[in-house]
């Protein structure tokens, strides 16, 4: 990877992947873009650049401009945001996909497109198997299995080197969700930070699976950088770090953040999403095909979460 673009680059992996990339590969050129500003580490060390995927000769422009050689395509509509507009949501992950496998077909570049557990749906076994029923219910899920499947075809039909994760629920300090399903799991560690309680949205035993960003990250870089001759399953593979219900993430917390509360105020339709979803998904076929292994569970994302977010807001109150 010697010229790399990040699509969607403002939103909560961007922020992180944007600097991890530049500084694993220092002699590369990663270009950040979005349709909007972002935080202002994206243009340090390296372009930002606007753009909005679901315009098609701005993407193929962008990627013969800047000679890419590979994508790390993060616009998306997140879950609980896709319901409330679906037809934006389709045409954003959709198109917006389309878009960026067609300037990765005119140009011969590789492809990172993460998917997601809401590619599952309530058929799919509560332990979600690599290969297995895929019906999900939601507007976002829908594109994601579609997604999955287009990104299959293009492998196959055009050559396209397209690879991918599915993400379980994501927990970050640097940039706030951008309107998804497992939100709740970083909210928690802001309200316990700052007023020591929080009120969920999701049930108190609602068990999913979740992911700390450093593992994500490392997850899409180490699958773009294997041997793809060792895939089998190319896109869309599970991945699975630790199973949480926000009862068991309060707890430990509380181990922390002592007399730190939860309440409850479920909100049905985000309930209704998570309750479509897998407790959990079995990630065999990423640890055999390339190797993957998480590095960190539940107690040692909770402490790095807590010890860096606390000084993260504790700088941004400095300086206000
Ligand atoms: P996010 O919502 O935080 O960021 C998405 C970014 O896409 C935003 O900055 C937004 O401005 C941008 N965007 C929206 N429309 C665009 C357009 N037309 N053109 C260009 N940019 C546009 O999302 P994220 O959490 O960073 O997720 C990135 C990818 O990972 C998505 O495909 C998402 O489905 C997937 N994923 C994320 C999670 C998670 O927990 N964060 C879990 C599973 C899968």
């Amino acid at each position: 990877m010697k010229r790399v673009l990040v699509t969607g680059a403002a939103g909560q992996i961007g922020t992180e992947l944007v600097p991890a990339l530049r500084t694993q590969y220092p002699d590369a050129v990663v270009a950040a873009s979005d349709i909007r500003a972002g935080d202002p580490i994206l243009e340090e060390g390296g372009p930002f650049v606007t753009l909005d995927v679901t315009r098609p000769q701005a993407v193929a422009r962008c990627v013969a401009e800047h000679g890419v050689d590979a994508i790390f395509h993060l616009a998306a509509i997140l879950s609980a945001t896709a319901e409330d507009d679906p037809q934006a949501a389709y045409h954003v992950n959709m198109d917006g996909l389309h878009n960026v496998l067609e300037a990765a077909r005119a140009s011969g570049c590789s492809v990172f497109v993460p998917s997601s557990i809401a590619a599952f749906g309530p058929g799919t076994p509560t332990e979600a198997p690599q290969d297995t029923i895929q019906r999900p219910n939601t507007i976002y899920g829908v594109t994601k299995v579609a997604g999955e499947l287009l990104c299959d075809y293009y492998h196959h039909k055009y050559g396209v080197d397209v690879r991918g994760v599915r993400y379980p629920g994501l927990i970050s300090y640097m940039a706030p969700p951008g309107g998804g399903t497992t939100d709740y799991a970083v909210d928690i560690f802001y309200h316990a930070i700052r007023d020591g309680e929080y009120t969920c949205f999701l049930e108190a035993d609602t068990q999913l699976d979740m992911m700390y960003m450093p593992d994500a990250l490392r997850a899409a870089i180490e699958l773009m950088e294997t041997d793809a001759g060792g895939l089998r399953h190319r896109n869309a593979f599970n991945v699975a770090a630790m199973q949480l219900t926000p009862e068991h993430l309060a707890e430990e917390i509380r181990k922390h953040v002592p007399g730190f509360q939860i309440h409850y105020d479920v909100d049905p339709k985000r309930q209704a999403i998570a309750e479509s979803w897998p407790r959990r998904v079995d990630d065999s076929a990423a640890r055999e095909e390339w190797g993957w292994q998480p590095e960190f569970g539940l107690e040692a994302m909770v402490e790095d979460m807590l010890a860096r977010l606390g000084e993260r807001l504790g700088a941004a109150a400095a300086s206000s």
